[in-house]
């Protein structure tokens, strides 16, 4: 019946990237940035707006789990990542990660 979800295409604020939206998910497929406009997933009831940047990434079933931090209020969220996220973008988040622990003398 009737497409109710709503889909919005969006281009990033971070990188450029043009994404098109799927409904679920606001963040770049290019650079693994998102916005923090939701207070539940797709909700956009949040009026922060900062930019959410990927800080980590948790292999949760099988499937990556992007963690964001929100660079305005500093709130932490948890997305999971999409089939056609960059790749590269994840490891390299995932190295970052790593090398900040190591750093911080913590177990990756
Ligand atoms: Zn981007
Ligand atoms: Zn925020």
């Amino acid at each position: 019946m009737a497409f109710t979800r709503k889909v919005e295409d969006f281009d990033c604020v971070v990188c450029g990237a043009h994404n098109r939206g799927d409904g679920y998910t606001n963040h770049c497929s290019d650079c693994l940035c998102s916005r923090h406009v939701d207070v539940d997933p797709g909700d956009r009831a949040e009026d922060c707006a900062g930019v959410m940047r990927p800080v980590g990434v948790e292999v949760v079933r099988g499937s990556y789990v992007i963690v964001h931090r929100c660079e305005r209020c500093g709130v932490v969220r948890r997305c999971k990542a999409n089939a056609r996220d960059d790749n590269d973008a994840i490891h390299e988040v995932m190295r970052t990660a790593a090398e900040r622990a190591l750093r911080e003398g913590r177990r990756p």
